[in-house]
């Protein structure tokens, strides 16, 4: 969970770029940062909180330039540390660059130590300054820009949607399993666009024009996009969690709008669920898009049982359970008229550690409700993430060491009823063999130590085949 954003156009970017990334605050909201190019210069401001609390008009001003690319950050791989604020800047022989990463190298380790034996040293800690160092080194040996990204893409391994700028050209490229989401877009008074989210276009004003492919590159300029196909794999491996909970439900991801899954899976699981209530209640707001079409599927009027206070952070994405633990108590509030005395189905979209499906069903209790049926959006999460998500450990995963009537016991709902894993994946449209569904199933798209993969091939195709976009 981060996003990214990057523009090269005919006019000064940096206003734009705030515009994406606060658009694109609900995938991280520790830090975030701008970098763009001038003459020659690279500008840059990052900080910890929100877009809006980072940036003001004056820091805009300073960041001059047409070309800059910007992060909001969750943190996974690396601390909370002000180093592993992105965007990362570096020089060297000359060169100016400057990167942004979404995503999880799962071989950070065995890299970093290669390149720290060839003498490189890094200053975070974070797998975003591998993929700047392989780049830097592949420059510094005479390699071209094209190059040193195909040389990249082969060694690193894992999800990764990466964005740089260097001396001010632009360039993007991403996994060839395409876990993480990445759209390019185009501004009618010239200039281009890639962003983590299609949401993120529409913000600034730019057309989506697609999703950059799965294990293609891009070098942007601000009136011509050059496309690479550095990798193949027999097939992608989508992130399902874009789908259920992390995307803006008003973002069209591969293709597919994020509100319409949401809503089919609604749908369906009004049919597997078949539970008799008053209400069908979304959990603001990620379980709305779902609601409507359980509502809809169901008959069982949609009434909103709890009231978001919009001012707090998306509790999953706290970095401490005590952080979240709080953030429950002053982020939902019950429309006490909804429920006392009703029978309340409450959608959500997953359940992670369990802690806040507890708190929130108690606190409905506590207003009256009569029976609280509990309807998930998502199959149980069953094991860790290990491509950008937070739910590291197995212990953390309520499901993993509980069945679905244990977890109805331990969060104190009625009934307990998640779609299936087929109701999902119908939902999205897409085969389950373009989808990773590591966390569901326990068995992920790439080799990780210890655990099950599945069988996919990746490989590197001709580097100099060229097509525009
Ligand atoms: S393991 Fe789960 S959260 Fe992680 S990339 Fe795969 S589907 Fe997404």
């Amino acid at each position: 969970m981060c996003g990214i954003a990057g523009i090269i156009a005919n006019f000064e970017v940096s206003g734009f770029l705030c515009w994406a990334l606060h658009t694109l605050q609900h995938r991280g909201q520790e830090s975030g940062g701008i970098s763009t190019y001038n003459s020659g210069t690279v500008h840059k401001y990052k900080g910890y909180g929100l877009v809006s609390a980072i940036f003001t008009n004056d820091t805009l001003s300073a960041l001059a330039g047409k070309t800059g690319i910007g992060h909001v950050r969750y943190p996974t791989t690396g601390g909370s540390e002000q180093e592993n604020i992105q965007p990362f800047n570096f020089m060297f022989r000359g060169h100016s660059l400057s990167i942004v990463h979404n995503g999880n190298l799962v071989n950070t380790d065995e890299l970093r130590y290669e390149y720290e034996g060839r003498g490189h040293i890094f200053s975070t800690t974070s797998d975003t300054e591998v993929i700047a160092a392989i780049l830097a080194n592949e420059i510094i040996h005479d390699q071209t820009v094209d190059a040193a990204i195909s040389f990249c893409m082969q060694r690193i391994c894992g999800s990764y949607a990466v964005i740089f700028m260097l001396d001010g050209a632009l360039y993007t490229f991403r996994d060839p399993l395409g876990i993480k989401p990445l759209c390019l877009g185009w501004f009618k008074d010239g200039g281009y666009i890639v962003a983590s989210e299609s949401v993120a276009l529409d913000a600034v004003g730019a057309k989506l024009i697609r999703d950059v492919a799965p294990g293609e590159s891009l070098r942007l300029r601000a009136g011509k996009v050059y496309s690479r196909q550095v990798m193949s794999a027999s097939s992608p491996a989508h992130c399902v969690f874009e789908y259920i909970y992390f995307a803006r439900a008003d973002s069209v991801i591969d293709g597919i709008s994020v509100y319409d899954v949401r809503q089919k899976i609604g749908a369906l699981l009004a049919k597997e669920a078949a539970v008799t209530a008053d209400i069908t209640s979304p959990i603001p707001d990620s379980g709305t898009a779902a609601a409507t079409g359980y509502a809809a599927a169901s008959g069982i009027p949609f009434r909103e049982a709890l009231i978001k206070n919009r001012y707090t952070g998306r509790t999953f994405i706290m970095p401490t359970q005590a952080k979240r633990e709080m953030a429950v108590r002053m982020k939902l509030n019950p429309v006490r008229g909804h429920i006392t005395g009703k029978s309340v189905i409450l959608v959500d979209d997953s359940i992670v550690r369990g802690t806040t499906s507890r708190r929130i069903i108690a606190i409905v209790r506590e207003f009256g409700a009569k029976e609280v049926h509990l309807c998930i959006a998502s199959p149980p999460v069953i094991a860790p993430c290990y491509l950008g998500t937070d739910f590291p450990t197995r212990e953390e995963l309520i499901s993993h060491h509980k069945s679905v009537e244990e977890v109805r016991k331990a969060v104190k709902a009625t009934s307990l009823t998640h779609i299936s894993f087929e109701g999902l994946v119908k939902a999205i449209g897409l085969p389950c063999s373009h989808l990773c569904t590591g966390c569901l199933t326990g068995v992920y798209p790439l080799a990780i130590p210890g655990e099950e993969r599945e069988l996919r091939d990746i490989e590197r195709i001709d580097p100099y085949k060229n097509m525009e976009a």
